[in-house]
């Protein structure tokens, strides 16, 4: 058994954690680039807990999906505004966005030159300035993960700008951040985390260390992401979808995905379709197909054990079968405010090209089992 597990310098947690940030950060410098969404006002109280402890901030806020050029403007706002280091607070798109700016102001070159399929791919050569992350939503994991997804929308596709020091320094996690988060956006980034906890612990590079985060988490959100989305005040329901959030985080930087991230590659670059929804509509069928293709290929393979596991865990039934966890996931999918892929333009006449798409993504490839090409058509078919 060989494996690494790396993450954040600094891991906080707690509900109130982000109004004690200055304290925090006063080490990183005295002006740091605040990258936020389209509301800065949620940044409100992390801003005065900044200027309380003598630290200028320049708000760089964004819309919609980081892209190459969103990215370009970040790195050079921060320079002419000469900060030090970079907060995102914000969903993952305003972590990953502050994270690509916080390497890239320390990283000589264009971005492409770092970037993978569209770029030239090379390694970055220096770390980046100290990047501190704080999500609003409970979903991504996004402040533990070493890569950025960004938008190409010349050549169709994300891609990840990627390197071991892309950890964040420090990852603030404020579950009241969350309260306000509306239904369907709770739902979305909830399966997100639930995705991400149930791909590592089948997937082909699973290690003891995420294992244990992945049991732990897909029991919070099990007993917790419908009462964070349908009672969105509550306290304890909130606490268990952001830590389910973070152990993701932990477990896919550390181990890998499966099929449902290799669909959610490509069907993010040619639809409008946010990653939570994709990997929604997906993961029941997902499991189903893999559940099918260990049974008939390789029955001894221990992602079948484990799909035995996350069943039972989900339905609360020491004795259910992998067949009733995949029930189980479905009936939440259906129960929650989660439209299905066909409602972002995804058509049959899009099936091959998806699929061929899929196939070569790297999550595809920490799958437990590879899935022929007619059975990932048939998964995706299921969830238009
Ligand atoms: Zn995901």
């Amino acid at each position: 058994m060989n494996f690494e597990f790396a993450t954040a310098t600094r891991i906080v947690f707690g509900n109130g954690a982000v109004r004690q940030l200055g304290q925090n950060v006063k080490t990183y410098g005295s002006r740091a680039l605040v990258v936020t969404g389209a509301n800065p006002r949620r940044a409100e109280n992390m801003l005065s807990s900044l200027t309380e402890n003598g630290i200028g901030s320049s708000v760089f806020p964004m819309t919609g999906e980081p892209e190459i050029v969103t990215v370009e403007n970040g790195v050079a706002f921060a320079k002419k505004e000469q900060c030090d280091f970079v907060i995102s607070i914000g969903g993952g798109s305003v972590i990953d966005t502050g994270k690509a700016i916080a390497t890239m102001m320390k990283n000589e070159g264009a971005l492409l030159d770092y970037l993978e399929i569209i770029g030239r791919g090379q390694a970055l050569k220096k770390r980046g300035a100290p990047f501190i992350a704080i999500p609003t939503t409970a979903g991504t994991g996004a402040e533990v993960t070493r890569n950025a997804v960004l938008a190409s929308p010349e050549h169709k596709v994300k891609v990840s700008l990627r390197s071991p020091m892309m950890l964040p320094t420090v990852a603030v996690i404020d579950p009241e951040l969350t309260y306000d988060l509306p239904p369907a956006l709770t739902a979305t980034t909830g399966l997100d985390a639930l995705t991400q906890l149930i791909e590592p612990y089948v997937c082909l590079r699973a290690n003891p260390m995420t294992d244990s985060f992945c049991v732990d988490g897909i029991h919070r959100a099990a007993r917790s992401l419908r009462e964070a989305v349908f009672n969105g005040q509550d306290e304890s329901a909130r606490a268990d979808m952001s830590l389910a959030s973070l152990f993701g985080g932990l477990a896919l930087a550390n181990a890998g995905l499966g099929a449902v991230h290799g669909f959610a590659g490509p069907i993010g670059g040619m639809f409008p379709a946010p990653h939570g929804a994709v990997c929604a509509a997906l993961l029941p069928h997902v499991m189903a197909a893999n559940i099918r293709a260990l049974r008939e290929r390789d029955p001894h393979n221990f992602a079948l054990i484990r799909y035995y596991r996350i069943a039972a865990i989900l339905t609360d039934n020491p004795h259910a079968t992998a067949d009733a966890g995949v029930e189980w996931v479905q009936k939440l999918v259906s129960d929650l405010p989660v439209p299905r892929l066909g409602a972002y333009g995804l058509r049959e006449e899009h099936v091959a090209d998806v699929v061929a798409k899929a196939a070569n993504a790297s999550s595809m490839k920490a799958n437990p089992i590879v899935l022929t090409p007619e059975e990932l058509a048939q998964t995706l078919r299921l969830a238009l």
